[in-house]
């Protein structure tokens, strides 16, 4: 991050330095262009067969001189931009490491099917980010074959979020209408939340759409048992009607902070009821990546002094800590109280019979013979009923 920092800098002075040269030269070159016209002009005047005046020859001559430093301080300061623009990407070179190899693995796209899959993975980021077009032109060109059923969905799905950011309401009422029982099961609280939007859109037009409010209002008869206090709320808006919503109690449930809000309830259920995370797995597993990479390129002369360059490629795990921010983190980690390290892949977490749980590496220091007894309580089992826990 110090690095992006730096290099912000020096593209602000950079940028500086552009912003006063092309302030100083454009006006330069006005007052040369004032001046040649202006010569030009006293020049048309004059018979084209009479020599010039002594005056006048005085003036041409010291307006070419002017014009040829004025192009070479042109010439020199371009050249000065033009270092200071190769100096950003000596600064670049210099905060960031070129040479990611070391944490790279090839061998995970090393056949087609593997290919197919990344382009899948980016293929489905787009249509994610309903970005349709270009999921599209990926899907046709990288030959993937991708689901209707997986397509259609995401389809709508990018389309209420469009309607929604324009304030309109209607398509995303009719899909939780559709959604109606999955959305109770879920204990969402969408389509109200819907609703309320619908019915302060009525209350927005006035007066003269009172009625038209009121009869909408019975639309949450059915949530009276879960939100009777909001209904309440909305039922007092009727009295400041006449005088504005905006100048009443009630103005809170005019702010965009209300669509916002919407907008993000409505993401995560629709994604929820797809079966997906409401954040594009692409993105996250790249997150996580750029957070990890520079620890990885820590180690980079330690794995080459050892030469051990296999140590990324050869294991599922990688060879140290990573600690991504808590957005990142997904997974509980489990720390074997005997051993007093993180279970791992080939050292995961067991169950004893009694219930308490050691890393599979304490289990097997713990046994002898055929029998090993709970550290903690000495219930005496075989190993062999000890049950892997997953996190
Ligand atoms: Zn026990």
């Amino acid at each position: 991050m110090e690095g992006c920092f730096t290099i912000e800098k020096d593209i602000d002075k950079l940028l500086g330095k552009f912003e006063s040269h092309s302030q100083q030269n454009s006006q330069t070159l006005e007052q040369l262009r004032d001046q040649v016209a202006k010569l030009r002009e006293e020049l048309s005047q004059t018979d084209g067969n009479v020599a010039m005046a002594p005056l006048q020859r005085t003036s041409v001559l010291q307006n070419i001189k002017k014009i040829r430093t004025s192009g070479q301080k042109l010439s020199s300061q371009h050249k000065d931009l033009h270092s200071s623009v190769s100096r950003i990407g000596k600064s670049i070179e210099k905060n960031f490491d070129p040479d990611c190899s070391s944490a790279n693995m090839p061998e995970i796209l090393a056949n087609d099917s593997q290919h197919k899959m990344l382009n899948k993975a980016v293929c489905e980021h787009f249509y994610r980010q309903g970005s349709l077009t270009v999921a599209e032109s990926i899907a046709k060109e990288g030959c993937l074959e991708i689901d209707e059923n997986w397509r259609k969905p995401f389809v709508e799905m990018n389309d209420i979020l469009k309607s929604l950011r324009n304030k309109e309401v209607d398509h995303a009422l009719d899909w939780a209408r559709r959604n109606q029982e999955r959305l109770s099961m879920d204990k969402s609280d969408l389509e109200f939340k819907l609703h309320r939007l619908k019915f302060i859109q009525l209350l927005r037009n006035g007066s003269s759409h009172q009625s038209e409010a009121l009869q909408y209002a019975r639309q949450f008869q059915r949530f009276v048992p879960e939100h009777s206090k909001e209904i309440q709320k909305l039922m007092g808006c009727f009295l400041y009607i006449k005088q504005g919503l905006d100048k009443s109690p009630y103005a809170s449930l005019l702010t965009d902070n209300v669509w916002d809000e919407i907008y993000t309830a409505f993401a995560q259920d629709a994604c929820r009821m797809m079966g997906m995370s409401v954040e594009s797995p692409l993105m996250s597993s790249f997150t996580a990546g750029c957070q990890a990479l520079p620890a990885l390129l820590a180690i980079k002369s330690v794995i080459e002094q050892r030469q051990c360059s296999g140590i990324l490629s050869n294991n599922d795990e990688l060879p140290i800590d990573i600690d991504l921010d808590s957005s990142q983190q997904y997974h509980s980690v489990f720390a074997c109280p005997i051993l007093r390290q993180s279970t791992t892949l080939k050292n995961p977490p067991l169950r004893l019979v009694c219930g308490h749980v050691i890393s599979k590496d304490a289990l097997s220091k713990l046994v002898s013979g055929f029998k090993v007894k709970c550290p903690y309580c000495p219930v005496e089992q075989s190993p062999n009923e000890a049950k892997e826990v997953h996190f």
